[in-house]
């Protein structure tokens, strides 16, 4: 007896041992289902779904998307064709947007076209060039007859400018362009903002205003290398900006950061619905490391998994929609009452390059370092390198470096695109009327089937629809209408 059950003890100590050694990886470890309710209906993803939606995707703010535009060639001359758009823009309302790439540090998650200076001097050549592309501007279009309906300063963080640099450029703009009636002029900016400056811009014009929050947690900021501004602080300047009376106050979160669990992320959007703001977007962070080298240093055991991710945005949309938001789109929220809201009712939003917007984005003039213009048949992006855009605009010539003329074919999916992330469905009838085909005939080539298997899609002979499960899944919902689709471009994962 004895000896057995040192036989047994032995045995068990030799296993311990070896178990100790082996880590198993997570990809061999039985998984379960992921079982979640969105908006009170019950979905369970089984985990080879979950692979196989979990794809590295486009995010479709424009179709074509950009990997595909190319540069200048002898048959198409971007620049040409820019200033013939500018010239044939007629009776038209057009959105403005000015790009101050300029940030104080870098945080490690950023996805956007930033520059760390702290350089007064590069800034201040930085916003002669926009003078002098706006001047650019003013020369090509009627501005007797083409309002402004939208101005939006995007970045980097624009508020890292100094009150004189945005004033020279917002009054220039005043100058050279005329607005619409209830223009939407908003700008972005991150708790690092003073009370001082938000007042400033109020009266600057600005009457609406985006703060990037990301996370209030100080571990997940802290692993982003982002200086931490806690809740109180963050209140304090939303309240502030309430008071001043900014029509929309946005805030931007991420989920999939370093360090992010269910419970830190719950409590970071129990506290935002508690400041009350008017939009909240909710961004899936995308890590793509081999193209961004600066996400490089985020150390990759931090970061959650896939089913952890999934699980972080179901519970948002969850607690948002309980708290009386409307999910919009991908990863847009609003109060009822927001005109994003209203116009998601009337099926007037849109979706560019800065997110969902109540206005009509179909022309979009872009100023300023990566800036993209968009026309219903045209993309055209500027330089990506500070010296070569400041050096170009100051030759008198647009700093365009790439884009794409979209023949009619591209322009059809493009309208499918933006539905599918606008309205998530396609009227069938409507779609024919306005382009003159048959839906089911010129889309005769897509296999719809393992959509509609998967509970993504629903397609009838009049309409097409995103099911509320499939709301998870847009991104691959759209590629099935994406014709340059290239798996060799890295876009980040979709989940
Ligand atoms: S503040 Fe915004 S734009 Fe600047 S580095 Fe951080 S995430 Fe990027």
């Amino acid at each position: 007896m004895v000896a057995n059950y040192h036989l047994f003890w032995l045995l068990q100590l030799f296993l311990n041992n070896l178990l100790k050694n082996i880590e198993i990886p997570l990809w061999q470890m039985p998984m379960n289902n992921l079982d979640f309710i969105i908006q009170g209906s019950k979905f369970s993803i089984t985990p080879d779904l979950l692979d196989k939606y979990n794809r590295q995707l486009p995010r479709y703010t424009s179709y074509p998307t950009a990997p595909i535009w190319t540069k200048n060639t002898e048959s198409i001359n971007f620049p040409l064709l820019f200033k013939e758009k500018l010239r044939a823009t007629k009776d038209q309302n057009i959105s403005l947007y000015i790009h101050i790439p300029f940030c104080k540090t870098r945080c490690s998650f950023c996805g956007c076209s930033s520059i760390v200076s702290n350089n007064p001097e590069t800034m201040g050549r930085y916003v002669n060039s926009i003078i002098k592309e706006l001047d650019f501007l003013q020369n090509r279009i009627d501005t007797k007859k083409i309002k402004i309906n939208s101005l939006h300063w995007g970045g980097g963080t624009p508020t890292h400018l100094t009150q004189t640099q945005i004033e020279k450029i917002q009054n220039h703009i005043l100058k050279c362009f005329g607005f619409s009636k209830q223009p939407e002029i908003s700008i972005e900016t991150n708790p690092d903002i003073s009370i001082e400056m938000l007042g400033f811009l109020k009266d600057a014009g600005f009457n609406r205003i985006s703060f990037g929050i990301q996370d209030l947690n100080e571990t997940v900021l802290n692993a982003c290398g982002r200086k931490f501004a806690d809740i109180k602080k963050t209140r304090h300047l939303i309240d502030h900006a309430r008071s001043l009376d900014y029509k929309s106050i946005n805030i931007d979160l991420c989920y999939g950061l370093p360090n992010q669990t269910k419970t830190n992320f719950e409590l970071t959007i129990k506290n935002i619905i508690n400041i009350s703001p008017d939009r909240i977007s909710l961004f899936n962070f995308a890590y793509i490391p081999q193209t961004l080298k600066h996400q490089q240093i985020i150390n990759p055991d931090l970061l959650p998994c896939s089913e952890d991710k999934l699980s972080f945005f179901v519970n948002a949309i969850n607690l948002l929609s309980e708290a009386g938001y409307d999910f919009i789109g991908m990863d847009h929220f609003a109060k009822k009452e927001d005109e994003l809201c209203l116009a998601k009712s009337k099926a007037e939003i849109s979706r560019g390059f800065q997110g969902y917007s109540a206005k009509p984005l179909t022309h979009l003039i872009g100023v300023g370092l990566t800036s993209i213009s968009s026309f219903p048949n045209l993309y055209v992006q500027n330089e990506k390198d500070l010296e070569s855009y400041i050096k170009a605009v100051e030759s008198g010539n647009p700093a365009i470096i790439k884009g794409f003329l979209l023949s009619r074919d591209d322009e059809i999916r493009r309208w499918i695109i933006q539905r599918i992330f606008c309205q998530q469905f396609i009227d069938k009838i409507e779609f024919e009327k306005i382009w003159c085909v048959n839906f089911n005939d010129y889309f005769k080539e897509i296999v719809f089937n393992e959509l509609i298997k998967d509970n993504l899609i629903i397609n009838s002979s009049q309409r097409f629809d995103v099911t509320l499960f499939g709301r998870l899944f847009l991104r691959n919902i759209a590629s099935i209408f994406d014709k340059y689709l290239d798996q060799k471009s890295l876009f980040s994962k979709t989940i």
